[in-house]
């Protein structure tokens, strides 16, 4: 058997090694770096294969929502309600730029912004939401997008774990994840679902004036070659990246197909088991399973430090995303964000557990996982 790995990079590198390599030196022998021909090739077909009129590149998935939120002109105090159960670049971009976070619970089973409490935490400061589709999975857009609309409030997606998903409304019409609000971001960071062989990331919108906006943020807000508007940030994808991207891209939906297959295979070996509780699948959208996410449900003390270890022994990598939500992080102590009380975000928190998934994992991997892991519990 090969190695498990919880994420494999290099088994699709040595598959398309001929295609990027030639991508990659066609970049170096061209030595157009930066703003390549490859960074607006990309940028069209992504923007082509999430149906957006515009895709805006830059340097990662952190400065997407950084510059997205510069772009609304939120004023310092200015409340950005999001998830406290998300990775903290989310949350961090908001305290960055002086506006407050306000974080929310999330729905015990899809892992996303749970409305109610999202409509409890509009205040009369309360400008933007930031749903995050985590793990691969959209939010309840049409519930976000309709309390945005009660309320004047602007939606970036934070879409760096759901690229590719497809979210289906209820008269039957479907949009991508991260396309249905005023703004989405996303991530090329490598672990991601459509991930560069460095950093990388891309702002998506609809609105012409918001493209223009976001475009000049991400380049030191230069309207015209040394002139310079607005304040702004230093935010590029390499040329080398777009290219690697742009052939990456063409395999989106044959990975996320093959991450599909290997969730399925998860799914049918721990269905209807005691304590381990698979990951559920709203009707909604198309999950796109960046990550395979269990929830233990038992409140025995120590369990999931226990089935850590015993998996880590048979060297099957797991993980915990996230050890800390947002809310207990000392980052946001200042922040009041010790005074929340976001009981399903804890009990989460205490009790999720990640396995290994990615495209090129093989059923023999998989039986070899599962038998593992049903062992543990008998
Ligand atoms: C990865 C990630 C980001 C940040 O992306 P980087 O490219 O690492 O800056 C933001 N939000 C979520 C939910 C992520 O998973």
């Amino acid at each position: 058997m090969r190695a498990i790995q919880m994420v494999d990079l290099k088994t699709e590198y040595q598959r398309l090694k001929k295609e990027i390599d030639t991508a990659v030196i066609d970049v170096i022998e061209s030595a157009a770096f930066i703003n390549g021909r490859p960074v607006q090739e990309f940028s069209k077909a992504l923007a082509d294969y999430l149906n957006v009129k515009h895709v805006i590149p830059c340097a990662n998935g952190t400065d997407a929502l950084q510059i997205a939120m510069m772009a609304l002109d939120l004023q310092p105090g200015d409340e950005v309600i999001t998830p406290s159960f998300t990775y903290i670049a989310t949350t961090e971009v908001v305290a960055l730029l002086r506006l407050k976070p306000v974080f929310v619970e999330v729905d015990k089973q899809t892992f996303n912004i749970d409305i109610d409490s999202l409509r409890k935490a509009i205040t009369p400061k309360t400008k933007a939401i930031v749903p995050v589709h985590l793990y691969g999975q959209s939010c309840d857009m049409e519930a976000v997008m309709q309390v945005a609309e009660e309320h004047n409030l602007f939606v970036i997606e934070d879409n760096a774990q759901s690229i590719g998903g497809d979210y289906f409304f209820k008269d039957g019409s479907s949009k991508k994840a991260g396309t249905i609000g005023t703004i989405g971001t996303t991530s090329f960071y490598p672990a991601k679902n459509l991930g560069a062989y460095g950093d990388g990331g891309a702002i998506f919108t609809n609105d012409d004036a918001l493209a223009q906006k976001l475009t000049m943020i991400a380049n030191h807000g230069q309207s015209k070659r040394y002139y310079h508007d607005v304040v702004g940030c230093n935010s590029r994808l390499d040329t080398i990246q777009a290219a690697i991207l742009n052939i990456r891209l063409q395999y989106l939906d044959a990975n996320i197909n093959a991450r599909i297959k290997v969730a399925d295979y998860y799914d049918a070996a721990f269905a209807n088991h005691s304590t381990i509780k698979t990951p559920f699948r709203a009707k909604n959208n198309r999950h796109v399973f960046h990550q395979y996410t269990l929830i233990l449900d038992s409140d025995k003390k120590g369990l999931r430090d226990e089935l850590s270890a015993y998996l880590s022994d048979k060297k099957i990598p797991n993980m915990i995303y996230y050890p800390v939500p947002g809310h207990r992080q000392k980052m946001f102590e200042t922040f009041g964000g010790f005074e929340y009380d976001l009981p399903v975000t804890d009990w989460l928190t205490e009790r999720v557990i990640s396995l290994p998934m990615h495209p090129e994992l093989d059923n023999e991997q998989l039986k070899y996982i599962t038998e593992n892991m049903l062992a543990f519990f008998n």
